[in-house]
Parts: C-alpha cells; sequence; structure tokens
C-alpha cells in the first residue's frame, strides 16, 4: 500500500484544550505516524501513512475536536514521506510574539463528573478537571501556558498526578490545574468565627444555613458569588437589602435542567447554550414563579447551570430547587476575587463564607445571553468567552480600542484578530477605572500587544477616552453610533456601504446633542445620518434615567404644551410629587439644563413611565425591560407617527397612547402598540433609505435591541420585506461591543490610508 505523509496546520483555539492528546489517539486509531506539536499558529501535525486513512484522519480533525477547541483553518501540503516508526507528541517550540490563542474557562465536564465519584484520589474533590475542561483565562498570568505561569503554581503535583499528567493516553495528559484530594487546593467555609476546611462539614453547613434563608459569599470560578434561597421570598428581599440592589434582576442557578423546566420555558437553542461548556445565564421566560423578589417586574429569569465540580456537589446537599446566584459586589464595584477582601467586605453582610486557595488572576462575572430568532446573542461577554478572539477581514495589529462608558468593554488588535476584554462595568466607578487599566495592562502583556494607534468615542470626557488620550499613541475618534453598526458588520464580516440603524440610550452626535435613535447610511470608513428619531429636551440631563417620568413629562411638553400636563399631571404620574413636577416644567419652559436627545432609549423610558409601568427606574434600562416584559405579543396594531425631512416624529404617537390611557386601555395592548410602532418606523424609513440609495444589506445595533420583541420582529420584518438582515451574535448589540466597532474602523482607516500613499 501506498504511503502518504502531509504536513497539516491546525489554526485557531487549539491550545489547552487538549488537542494535541486528541490528535495523538486519532492518529493512534488511523494508523498514523509522526508527530504532533504546539506552535504560535496553534498545531503542526506530520502524518504519514495511508492515503485513505490520512483523509479520515484529517475528517476528524474537524468532526471530533475537543468542545471547547475552535478550528479557524487546516492547512495542508504534502511532504516527502520521512519514514516514522511511531507518532510522538513533540515538546513545544519556544514562542515569538506571534503569541497563539488563549483558552476560556470551561466548564466541568462529564467525565470529570464521573470522576468525581469513582476515582479514589479525587472522590467528591472540588478542584477536578482535566485537559477537556476547568478553569484557564482566570489562572492564567503569562503566556504560554503551563503550570508555572498558572494561580496553580504553588500547589506541587503529587505523585500520582504527575503520572497522570505525563501519560499521553491519559486525560489530564497536560492538563495544567490538574489536582486531586492530596496535592491540590481546598476550600474553606469561614463561619461563626470558624474556619472549617472539611469538605463534607462544608456542604452539610452550607446547606444547613441556605435551608434557613441565610446569605453566603461563595468564591467562583471568575469572582465572588452572592448566594441565598432563590425561593424564599425573605431572604432574596434580604440580599437586596444588604448589597443595596433595589431592583435589578438577579441570576439564578438550577441544580440541573429537569429542575429549571419546572420553573421556566426552554426551547431547544435555549437548551443547546444552557448546557454548553460555556454555561452562561440564559434570559428564560417565566412559566412558574420562583419569589417575586428574584426578577421585579419582569417575565424573565437570567439563569444558568451549575458549571464549577463544588456547585455540583453544593446541590447534592441542598434541599432547595435553586440558588440565586449574584456577582459578589458591593454597589457597582467590579465582583470581587480577592479572599482577604471578601472576608472584610462580605462579613458585615453574610453569614458565612466560603473561600478556596488558588487565586483568581483575572476576573470575568458570568456571561449572560439570550436567544433571538433562534440565534445566541450575548449580552455581557465574560466568562468562558473571553479571550477568545473576533476575527476580522482587516489588520488590526498595535490597535487598541478604548471602548464606550457604561458597560465597558475593551480590545486589542493582534493580526487579524480583535481580542475584546471580558466585561468591565461602569467606569465611573474609581474601582473599577483601576479594574480597566490592570486588565489593559495584562492583556497587552499576556497577548505580546505593542499598541500603536489609540480610538477613543468621540465623547471627550468618558474615562476610557481620557485613558486613550493619556497613553500618548496617536488617537482615532469614531461616533458612538457609528462605532455600534461597524461592531454589528465585522462581526459579519461585512465591509461595503450599508443602512445601520443605531438604537441605544446614548452617545454623542457629531452636532453636540446625544444621539440614540439613528438611521445610518456608513461604512468602516464614514457615515451619513439618514434620519433620526426627533429631539426631546432632557430635564435634568443624565438624572432622566434614573427619573424616567421626566422624559414622559418633556415629550407631552414639547408635543402638546403647558395646559395638557397641569390638567392631567395627577392623573398620568400619581406617584410624582407636584413640587418635583413644578421643577421639571420650569426647567423646559426655561430651558435650563435639558440637552436635547433623539435617544431611543429615552423614548422607551417616556413611554414606560407615562403609562405608569416604571416612572422611577432603580437601575439601568429598566423602564425598557419592563415596558417589554408586559407587552401582549398577540396584539398587531400600531400607532401613527410621522418622517418629515428624515426626522421621526411621535406627536401623534403620544397623542394616541393618550387617548388609550383615557380609554382605560391594558398597558399590556399600549406597550405592544409601542413596539409594533417602532417596528414599522423602521420598516418605512430603510425602504425609503433604500429606494434612494439602492442599499440592501441593514445592520441593526445599540443598546436598544437587546429588546427581545423588538429585534425578533425588526429582523423579521425587514427579511421579509426582502433585505439582508444583520445583527450581533458574538459581541453585545449594548456598549460592550462598541470597542470592535472602534477597531474595525480603525484598521479600516489605516489600510486605506496606507492603499493611498
Ligand atoms: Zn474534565
Ligand atoms: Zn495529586
Ligand atoms: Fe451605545
Amino acid at each position: 500500500m501506498a504511503k502518504a505523509s502531509y504536513e497539516i496546520r491546525v489554526c485557531g483555539l487549539v491550545q489547552g484544550v487538549g488537542f494535541r492528546p486528541f490528535i495523538f489517539k486519532l492518529a493512534k486509531a488511523n494508523n498514523i505516524l509522526g508527530t504532533v506539536e504546539n506552535n504560535n499558529e496553534g498545531v503542526l501535525i506530520i502524518a504519514e501513512g495511508e492515503e485513505l486513512k490520512i483523509k479520515d484522519f484529517i475528517n476528524s480533525i474537524r468532526s471530533k475536536a475537543p468542545v471547547a477547541a475552535m478550528i479557524s483553518s487546516i492547512f495542508l501540503s504534502e511532504r516527502k514521506v520521512n519514514g516514522f516508526k511511531d507518532f510522538r507528541i513533540k515538546k513545544s517550540r519556544s514562542y515569538s510574539d506571534d503569541i497563539t490563542e488563549v483558552s476560556p474557562d470551561i466548564a466541568v465536564c462529564d467525565d470529570c463528573l464521573r470522576d468525581m465519584k469513582e476515582q479514589h484520589h479525587r472522590i467528591d474533590y472540588p478542584f477536578i478537571n482535566c485537559t477537556n475542561c476547568g478553569p484557564r483565562f482566570t489562572i492564567i498570568r503569562d503566556l504560554p501556558y503551563d503550570r508555572p505561569k498558572t494561580t496553580m503554581a504553588p500547589f506541587k503535583m503529587c505523585p500520582q498526578c504527575e503520572k497522570e499528567y505525563k501519560n499521553v493516553l491519559d486525560r489530564r495528559f497536560h492538563a495544567q490545574p490538574v489536582a486531586c484530594s492530596t496535592c491540590g487546593p481546598h476550600y474553606t467555609l469561614h463561619f461563626d468565627g470558624k474556619e472549617i476546611t472539611d469538605l463534607q462539614k462544608i456542604l452539610n453547613i452550607t446547606s444547613q444555613l441556605i435551608g434557613d434563608g441565610k446569605i453566603l459569599a461563595i468564591k467562583g470560578l471568575g469572582g465572588y458569588h452572592l448566594a441565598c434561597d432563590a425561593q424564599n421570598e425573605e431572604a432574596v428581599r434580604l440580599l437586596r437589602q444588604r448589597k443595596n440592589r433595589e431592583g435589578k434582576p438577579f441570576a439564578v442557578m438550577f441544580g440541573d435542567k429537569e429542575i429549571l423546566k419546572e420553573y421556566l420555558f426552554l426551547d431547544s437553542e435555549e437548551e443547546q447554550l444552557l448546557t454548553s461548556w460555556r454555561r452562561p445565564i440564559i434570559l428564560l421566560k417565566i412559566k412558574k414563579a420562583l419569589v417575586p423578589s428574584v426578577s421585579i417586574g419582569l417575565d424573565t429569569v437570567g439563569a444558568m447551570l451549575p458549571y464549577m465540580p463544588f456547585h455540583y456537589l453544593l446541590f447534592e446537599h441542598l434541599t432547595v430547587p435553586a440558588l440565586v446566584m449574584t456577582s459578589g459586589n458591593l454597589s457597582d464595584e467590579p465582583i470581587l476575587i480577592d479572599n482577604k477582601r471578601a472576608i472584610e467586605d462580605f462579613s458585615p453582610i453574610t453569614d458565612a463564607i466560603i473561600t478556596y486557595n488558588r487565586d483568581i488572576h483575572n476576573r470575568t462575572d458570568d456571561s449572560v445571553c439570550m436567544i433571538v430568532n433562534k440565534k445566541e446573542r450575548v449580552i455581557r461577554r465574560s466568562r468562558s468567552f473571553v479571550p477568545s478572539p473576533v476575527v476580522l477581514n482587516l489588520n488590526t495589529e498595535g490597535i487598541f480600542a478604548a471602548g464606550a462608558e457604561l458597560v465597558n468593554c475593551f480590545a486589542i488588535g493582534k493580526g487579524k484578530q480583535a481580542i475584546l476584554s471580558q466585561h468591565i462595568g461602569d467606569l465611573k466607578n474609581l474601582e473599577t477605572l483601576d479594574f480597566y487599566s490592570e486588565s489593559v495592562n495584562r492583556f497587552s502583556h499576556l497577548f505580546r500587544f505593542k499598541p500603536e494607534i489609540a480610538v477613543a468615542d468621540l465623547h471627550p470626557d468618558y474615562l476610557s477616552s481620557r485613558y486613550a488620550d493619556e497613553t500618548g499613541l496617536p488617537l482615532l475618534q469614531v461616533q458612538h453610533h457609528h462605532a455600534h453598526i461597524a461592531s454589528c458588520m465585522a462581526e459579519n464580516r461585512l465591509d461595503e456601504k450599508v443602512i445601520g440603524i443605531s438604537f441605544d440610550g446614548t452617545g454623542l452626535g457629531t452636532d453636540g446633542r446625544i444621539w440614540g435613535g439613528e438611521f445610518l447610511i456608513c461604512d468602516l470608513l464614514d457615515f451619513e445620518r439618514a434620519a433620526h428619531f426627533e429631539y426631546i429636551p432632557m430635564p435634568g440631563g443624565d438624572l432622566v434615567t434614573k427619573e424616567p417620568w421626566r422624559m414622559a413629562v418633556a415629550c407631552l411638553f414639547s408635543y402638546f404644551g403647558e395646559t395638557l400636563l397641569r390638567d392631567n399631571f395627577k392623573k398620568y404620574f400619581p406617584t410624582i410629587e407636584e413640587k418635583s413636577f413644578e421643577t421639571v416644567l420650569f426647567m423646559l419652559k426655561q430651558n435650563i439644563n435639558c440637552p436635547q436627545t433623539s435617544s431611543a432609549g429615552r423614548l422607551f423610558d417616556a413611554v414606560s413611565a407615562l403609562i405608569g409601568v416604571c416612572p422611577i427606574a432603580s437601575y439601568h434600562a429598566e423602564p425598557p425591560m419592563r415596558l417589554e416584559s408586559v407587552a401582549d405579543q398577540n396584539c398587531y396594531d400600531i400607532y401613527p407617527f410621522g418622517v418629515e425631512n428624515g426626522v421621526i416624529s411621535f406627536k401623534q404617537t403620544f397623542s394616541k397612547i393618550l387617548d388609550d390611557l383615557s380609554k382605560n386601555t391594558r398597558v399590556e395592548i399600549i406597550s405592544s402598540k409601542f413596539h409594533n410602532t417602532i417596528v414599522q418606523i423602521i420598516i418605512e424609513v430603510v425602504s425609503e433609505i433604500s429606494e434612494e440609495t439602492r442599499l440592501k444589506k441593514v445592520a441593526l445595533s445599540g443598546g436598544t435591541f437587546q429588546n427581545k420583541i423588538l429585534l425578533e420582529n425588526a429582523e423579521k420584518q425587514l427579511r421579509n420585506a426582502g433585505y439582508d438582515v444583520y445583527s450581533h451574535s458574538l459581541v453585545p448589540s449594548n456598549d460592550g461591543g462598541i470597542a470592535l466597532g472602534q477597531m474595525a474602523i480603525a484598521a479600516k482607516n489605516r489600510s486605506t490610508k496606507n492603499n493611498q500613499n
């Protein structure tokens, strides 16, 4: 039989995910001889054997790869037969600056869960892992990914673990965080002035405390959680009080999928994502309520399944079906990762604290996703997604994209990749700003990033913009909504003119006003504002986001004047004090502290407040979320609106909403009609722009598209009308996606300039 020999280069995320042992076993199964090794680009294989067997081997590389591996490409070249006698895993060559991908964290796998019940040295061992699962990014200090460069460095492998680590046929071959009961890290329960390290005792006491309605801090993979029984209203309310978190929904961890299905609706796409190795929080519709305080006023719950061995052990002992598991932080600070700080900060607000003695190096929150039109949408991109890159069709090398302000995330450019940071948070907070600069330094070091250009939002006062400015690098400023659309284009690999619809809360426009209801004609270089929502004053500036009733007053004042407001104020806003109303009215009349905005977010705020769904907000984006939650999706009516010279007016819309209110129409119907109206506006305005420009591609972005009803219907109806519709999946449509858009615009600008020179 004729022998063939090939060099096979596999690129993508293929290191730290059990790829070489997988190749080794695959080679043995196909009688392939040769070598496999890690290099800068990924994995390099020399394969010799029968032609057909090699073909099978190559097909299986793609089809049978380890779950967390992501193969971007396989390159094949024929070579002379060398005459290998066996198949070997070669030692890694040294790394250059073209560093390869870093694996995100992977939920504990089924094999390890089985081992946890069978392997004598790992019975109930809560740090069990293998090459297919376990912590990665959160414990990595430096590359190449080897144990001494992780926070597992202080733990010396016992002979048994070392044997497994060195055995190429073992599932723990080169599993850097390999550990067992003898040699690995352990948990400690801080309770009642004692430090308890016996795991069974920890689990028993914890289960008792949770059952009694107590609140615990539990160290997770990327940071601490605060936990309590999700079916105990008093406990959940107490947690809200202690965490100083009035209304923002809490995430819930269910013991398993079957129990979750009793409480929440789960379709097949949602189930797939929920049980995937990333184990994100998924927003799911409520079937049977847990307790009201879990997600106040919403028809969804953010749910997840266990992803650490400890979670599984805990649920074996718990008497309750679900736990509230919310980020362990005080107010808006980043999630806590440090044991000492956790004990200091959480002692006053919890009944017990569970720590462990392996450090978390890179902090990550739980990621949040939802499924819309059968497609996965990331809302918060963090644990188990980061630091996987988004691959562009552009050279991004050396570009630092600073991101926006509120749900910040930055990006660095390597080759054609945009490597996005984990969700950082609201930069207005000093602690968060520290987290930001620390993470920029860590990403730069980890990925050997040498910045050449910085790109930031047009808003000079965003702390991310200032940070970018202070780097002293050449700075490119990008308009916020252009960046949103570019972000959507980048993840969909679009590099041409499109119609971009950017609906969100806020972003500085080129006219100095606050934009957010924008129809752009744009490519990656430039944009033109084709249409936008009518400007409305925001009495009190940013304060309107906390007091959305002010926006409702502003809309009514702008459209119908003072008299109507005065006559009906008590009726429309029964919970608002007259004094505050008079102040707002005065501001509007005198035009004091009333910046103008075309924001879609503020429009949703106004409607939500006017119909009494959410006149006062206790967290970011509460008014539109609650408005969406009440919508009756079996209503297809719409309100009228006006479009003139590219300005979309809601005067008629509000007039009809007031009519509906006077007829005591249910808020469910009003909300639904309002959502339908926005979709109708999208269809009509896009059709006008398309007629003029002949453009058929439509990109949707901005935080308002986290609204499931809006995104679902806008996509469907635009498609039905014959447009190619692009939306987000890999990165958030909110400001967490801004850095990617900034990066794409900077990359395109640079390549265009280089071509001109
Ligand atoms: Zn495993
Ligand atoms: Zn061991
Ligand atoms: Fe935005």
